[in-house]
């Protein structure tokens, strides 16, 4: 009796649930989110609805309901872009997510074709066992291709430039359905505006992208005065094409605050170690955040971001494995205190779950 009660319930529910959605209109693959925030948590912005789209027939669906209802739509990768430009009230956000496929491999040309959708980690997953490599992306694989090719993110090898040096062309959907082909030659104006453009000017579909081959590369280290640093990347590193990843950390001790670098580099050599092409994940993560709780718990007054200088072996594949280690040795560290010996600066990044 219970069961049939419970039973009859549970239809009841899921039958008004169901007629909800059918006299909204909802599309397949929205979700009722009202709520949307960037990585940092510090921005919501109530969205009329969120929609997860996993092939273009959606996405086009998505954009027909923005002209129908004069709608605004903004389009969300990861998430990591932060500051309430990415999503706009009321409006409709198309989340590219799961539009994430590699389509094609070309061993001949080394380019990849990829949806926007995808991180660079699976991108990096994919290309690995041919031997390839991304050439450029940033300091972290957590990122889409859609939401880097929109800020025309950086990486860290000295010989590329930002990630548009790497594409070859995309297909860019417009407010319309429509689907251009977008190259340094086709449409070559959407080719600079739509990268970098911060998804103002369409959705970015599939990429092509060139990659580069694996090559094994050892870590150096120097220290010097940053005043120094300019001269020696003009001698030393510039032009260089054996330097495959370069980055240099200023001091945040006390006694030589932003003045001291720790410059590192990654050079290309001839030694390959056993395993040296295996990709995976960092280890370590919960043993570091443990070594920093007391910092958190007891730490006052100055926030700062604190480096832990891993040693990754001396040794990396191409530079960008390096960051196939997620998260990379970075940690927030609320209330820690400016003192000796503590390490080097390498940026802010967003606080841990
Ligand atoms: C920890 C951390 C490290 C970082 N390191 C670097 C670095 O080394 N170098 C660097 O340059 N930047 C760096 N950034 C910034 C980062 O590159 C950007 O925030 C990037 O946009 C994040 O990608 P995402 O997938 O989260 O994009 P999102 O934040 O989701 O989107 C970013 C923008 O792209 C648009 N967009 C997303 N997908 C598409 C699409 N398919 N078509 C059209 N538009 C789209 C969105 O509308 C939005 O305007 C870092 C950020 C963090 C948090």
């Amino acid at each position: 009796m219970t069961v049939a009660l419970n039973l009859s319930r549970w239809l009841l529910v899921w039958l008004v649930v169901f007629a909800a959605g059918m006299a909204s209109g909802q599309a397949a693959g929205s979700t009722q989110t009202p709520i949307v925030n960037d990585v940092s948590r510090l921005n919501p912005v109530k969205v009329r609805e969120v929609y997860e789209v996993h092939d273009i027939e959606e996405i086009r669906s998505v954009l027909a309901r923005a002209q129908r209802e004069h709608l605004k739509v903004s389009i969300a990768g990861k998430r990591h872009s932060q500051g309430q430009q990415t999503a706009y009230q009321g409006g409709l956000v198309i989340d590219m997510t799961h539009f994430s496929k590699v389509l094609h491999l070309d061993r001949h040309t080394n380019t990849i074709t990829v949806q926007s959708g995808a991180t660079w980690k699976e991108i990096q997953d994919y290309a690995n066992p041919y031997g390839l490599a991304v050439q450029v992306q940033q300091a972290s694989n957590i990122f889409t291709l859609g939401g880097s090719l929109s800020v025309n993110a950086h990486g860290r090898d000295p010989r590329y430039g930002t990630t548009i040096h790497t594409v070859r062309g995309f297909r860019l959907m417009r407010a319309d359905g429509s689907i251009v082909q977008v190259s340094r030659t086709e449409n070559p104006e959407l080719f600079s505006l739509a990268i970098g453009g911060y998804g103002l000017f369409g959705v970015i579909l599939d990429v092509d992208l060139d990659l580069t081959t694996n090559d094994v590369y050892e870590k150096q280290h120097v220290s010097m005065d940053y005043k120094e640093y300019p001269a020696f990347f003009e001698k030393h590193v510039k032009g260089n094409h054996e330097i495959g990843l370069e980055y240099a950390w200023p001091s945040i001790r006390e006694t030589d605050f932003l003045r001291h670098l720790a410059v590192y580099e990654f050079v290309k050599t001839s030694k390959h170690p056993a395993h040296i092409y295996k990709l995976h994940e960092e280890s370590g993560i919960s043993r570091n955040r443990a070594a920093f709780r007391p910092f958190q718990a007891f730490g006052s007054g100055e926030i700062s971001t604190l480096v832990l200088a891993g040693n990754h072996g001396g040794h990396a594949v191409h530079p960008l494995h390096f960051a196939q280690q997620r998260h990379a040795s970075t940690h927030r560290v609320p209330g820690l205190r400016l003192g000796k010996g503590y390490g080097y600066l390498a940026g802010v990044f967003c606080a841990d779950q």
